[in-house]
């Protein structure tokens, strides 16, 4: 097998390299709070959607480790290949199958395109003969493209404002220089392909499909995310083509609830969680800056979370077993209210209004952004040899 030396290679929010061992050590740390802060047991068959980076992977490794479920897990990732390095989703789910392969838990994962056919097909077939009737389906899918399987048509999901243009100040991530950017508002169709792509469509295709195949267990409860976030991001976020994307998932949520309450705990809900560094989140503009603001502001509050204290604090509240979820008065369970608190927001306001290229790096936490997005990609972490070759090609055994 060959052994490689594995430098960064990282343009914007994208990283053409992942470091295996890098990866590994992130997982293993999130295994380890899993294991700590979760009961061991209480839920049975799970499947995670979206699986192998930022929210999904964490939902995995909780519902795995933390309440010993056995998971059938989907993820859309590239295998490392000869020399080259393969993907930091493919490293960190190697880790999750080598541990949980080692502790005796059961997951598989199925590495293709969630949306296709093709994949809810083979999902439902390792269902029915490996694990049975699932008890939960937690759908995190983050993608900048999706093909309808009924019609072929591949429609792209596109960051824009809706009816007026966006100015703001954002962030150049390379040189960590403040800009200016303005971004016009998005047509019509780019309205409607973003919806196509990040919208409710194909997590109500996943439940109906295995609905149809008689696979949800009694009491089934499906959850999928989505975020929110401050004023100041609204224009490109909540009220811009994400965000009607967003309200579509959030319908999807509430129509697949009537559906799915059968007075056994079962029902559909979304999650509006944190502003977190995640592969998706750094593509948005402006968002890598309003979160080394906020980073800076909860941290010292104490009351940042990532992630894994994120998806354990959604478990311990509202989806362990005879758990009711909490909900808002549009029906979502809130995992934001820490960054929407009312002070948070104040002080990241004024942080904001203060903010120059100048004056940046100290008043924000930009080096606490750099550091874990290079993180999600396995560098910069401490107590690894960077300069020592290590195996690139590693199986989700
Ligand atoms: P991410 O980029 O870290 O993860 C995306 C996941 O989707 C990966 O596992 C990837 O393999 C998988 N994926 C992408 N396309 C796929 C396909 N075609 N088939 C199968 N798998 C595919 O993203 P994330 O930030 O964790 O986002 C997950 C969800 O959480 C999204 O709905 C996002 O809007 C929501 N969310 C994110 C934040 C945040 O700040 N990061 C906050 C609130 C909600």
């Amino acid at each position: 097998m060959p052994q490689v030396i594995i430098n960064p290679s990282i343009r914007g929010f994208l990283s053409l390299t992942a470091h295996p061992d890098g990866c590994a050590h992130n997982v293993r740390r999130q295994i380890d709070l899993a294991k700590r802060r979760g009961p061991g047991k209480g839920l049975g068959n799970v499947l995670v959607i979206g699986s192998s980076t930022g929210y999904g992977l964490s939902t995995l490794v909780t519902t795995l480790f933390g309440y010993g479920a056995k998971a059938l897990s989907v993820c859309f990732e590239r295998p490392g290949a000869g020399n080259k390095a393969g993907s930091a989703g493919w490293y960190n789910l190697a880790e999750v199958h080598r541990l949980a392969k080692a502790q005796g838990r059961q997951v598989e994962t199925l590495n293709g395109d969630a949306f296709s056919t093709a994949i809810k097909q083979q999902a439902m077939a390792a269902l029915k003969e490996r694990f049975g009737k699932i008890d939960q389906l937690i759908y995190s899918i983050a993608s900048p493209r999706r093909t309808d399987p009924t019609t072929g048509t591949t429609y792209n999901s596109v960051l824009k404002p809706v009816d007026a243009a966006f100015a703001s100040k954002s962030i150049n991530l390379d040189s960590g220089q403040i800009k200016s950017v303005t971004i016009n508002p998005a047509s019509e169709a780019e309205i409607r392909s973003t919806i196509k792509v990040m919208g409710g469509e194909d997590w109500a295709y996943w439940i109906e499909a295995l609905r149809n195949a008689d696979l949800l267990a009694p009491g089934f409860r499906t959850v999928a995310y989505s975020y929110m976030g401050p004023r100041f991001t609204s224009g490109i976020y909540r009220t811009g083509t994400i965000g009607h994307a967003k309200e579509h998932l959030e319908a999807t949520g509430r129509t697949l609830d009537e559906k799915l309450r059968d007075g056994q705990g079962g029902g559909a809900w979304v999650s509006i969680n944190k502003a977190l560094v995640t592969q998706a989140s750094s593509a948005i503009p402006v968002v890598p800056l309003y979160i080394s603001l906020l980073y800076r502001v909860m941290k010292e509050r104490g009351s940042h979370e990532g992630t894994i204290e994120q998806v354990l604090r959604l478990y311990r509240s509202h989806l362990a077993p005879a758990r009711t979820p909490m909900l808002d008065d549009r029906s979502r369970i809130r995992l934001d209210n820490r960054e929407l608190d009312d002070e948070v927001q104040t002080e990241v306001m004024d942080l904001w209004e203060q903010m120059t290229s100048e004056n940046f790096e100290e008043i924000s936490d930009f080096a606490g952004f750099r550091r874990e997005f290079r993180g999600l990609f396995g560098f910069d972490i401490e107590g690894i040899d960077y300069q020592k070759p290590t195996e690139v090609e590693l199986p989700l055994v």
